[in-house]
């Protein structure tokens, strides 16, 4: 059985115990919302390390998404960007590998860490059939269903599966006379010329009941994939998009009526002030299903930054009810990131999910005791604090300690110096707001 069906049948389970304790929760309200499917444990029983959970009253989790490209396949720099993501407090890791050593690069990304991993196992689908039969049009639809269950059998804990594409979506972005940037999910392109050069319908969406029944089997989470998203701030919220989200809703429920434990996809490129909007509608027309945003970027103009541009939107949709958010490194658009950039990425993604959780969850518990902290100049449990210790004491220790208390910020003219003491009595400690 699956967590939402043990859930559902009153158990809980060892994992949901352990969320609830993570979260500071009651566990009875931990397994009503599994049992519902507003919250996801996406805890394959085939790899069972170390559980997180997704969805309502959670923080907001981060994933970091490594993978080799085409061009750039190196095993052990896969490795070393997961472990990265790792160290730096991503709550999950997808592995969107698509070149080299597929399979290979997964396992070893699988054994050398210990968050859950996702992927997208059309790619491996799509890769196997350029190799084997010459192009990706060419792949049999079977070929699809054999690499969830492969993956699912190697402990991949969520996928994402682009379901929500059918033959109305495609017309629909034919007859949409509008899209700047056309498709940019790689999996949603893939599907749709493959639709295009066979004229059948997505094997996935016609099937659907047995790929939820292989995810099932397993206990990993159907992460209902967004093929159609916005690649240009100007594409957002269009028609296909829309009617993408509207059938991954639907699907999203089925898959929960059949034990399957599903999330949904969300953009993408966005402006910000249609954030909300996307939330409010994947919430109502999903049953609350736990929602997953793609950075989202905010502005297509500043490449070299896009962590900071989906950071932006990052910590809008965690306010506004996003779940979960997938990491962007300064590196989008440009090029495969590369270590640093995967650090890059994690903490900014961290730092907006903490943002928009201050918000969500009216909780400025942290925020407070760094305030306290900066005050009375206590350095250490300021880098206790903080969300990158390390680039904190690194920037402090480059830079010297300036006077005994202070910083070489302001030196000798440090204000918590000057007013010690002075105006500490209302807030000393007193949690009032
Ligand atoms: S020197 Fe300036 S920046 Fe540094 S602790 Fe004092 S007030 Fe803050």
């Amino acid at each position: 059985m699956t967590q939402l069906e043990l859930a559902a049948s009153g158990q809980a389970t060892a994992e949901i115990r352990s969320v609830a304790e993570a979260e500071g929760l009651d566990t009875e309200i931990v397994r009503r919302r599994v049992a519902s499917g507003k919250i996801v444990i996406p805890s394959n029983r085939n790899r069972t390390k170390k559980i997180v959970g997704i969805g309502k009253g959670l923080r907001t989790k981060v994933n970091a998404s490594i993978g080799s490209s085409t061009e750039i396949a190196d095993i052990a720099m896969e490795v070393e960007k997961a472990r990265i993501a790792e160290h730096y407090g991503a709550d999950t890791l997808m592995d969107l590998s698509v070149g080299g050593n597929i399979e290979g690069i997964r396992k070893a990304v699988l054994d050398a860490i210990s968050l859950p991993v996702g992927t997208v196992p059309l790619y491996e689908a799509f890769a196997l059939a350029i190799e084997k039969y010459g192009a990706a049009v060419n792949m049999p639809p079977e070929l699809l269903f054999e690499m969830i269950e492969k993956q699912c059998e190697e402990g991949v804990g969520f996928m994402a599966i682009h379901c929500g594409i059918n033959k109305r979506t495609v017309e629909m972005l034919r007859k949409q006379h509008y899209r700047y940037g056309g498709l940019v999910s790689k999996g949603g392109s893939y599907m749709v010329a493959w639709m295009e050069h066979n004229n059948k319908e997505n094997p996935l969406y016609e099937h659907f009941d047995r790929v939820a029944s292989i995810m099932k089997k397993h206990d990993a989470v159907l992460s209902l994939g967004n093929g159609f998203r916005a690649g240009a701030i100007h594409d957002a919220s269009d028609r296909v998009q829309i009617q993408e989200m509207l059938i991954n809703c639907e699907l999203a429920e089925a898959g929960r009526e059949m034990g399957c434990q599903t999330m949904v996809e969300g953009p993408g490129h966005i402006p910000i002030n249609e954030i909300e909007a996307n939330i409010i509608m994947e919430k109502k027309m999903s049953g609350e299903s736990p929602f997953y945003m793609l950075g989202p970027i905010t502005t297509d103009i500043a490449p070299g930054y896009d962590h900071i541009t989906a950071a932006i939107g990052a910590a809008l949709s965690s306010s506004f009810g996003a779940d979960f958010i997938c990491y962007v490194t300064p590196s989008e658009h440009l090029g495969l990131p590369f270590p640093e950039d995967v650090r890059e990425g994690v903490i900014a993604s961290r730092i907006a999910a903490h943002v928009g959780d201050m918000i969500k969850h009216k909780n400025m518990h942290a925020d407070k005791a760094m305030s306290r902290a900066r005050r009375d100049m206590k350095w250490d449990t300021q880098f206790a604090l903080a969300i990158d210790p390390e680039r904190a004491k690194e920037i402090k220790a480059k830079r010297g300690n300036g006077d005994e208390h202070s910083c070489t910020m302001c030196g000798r003219f440090c204000a918590n110096d000057i007013l010690r003491g002075m105006f500490e009595s209302d807030m000393n400690g007193s949690d009032k707001k």
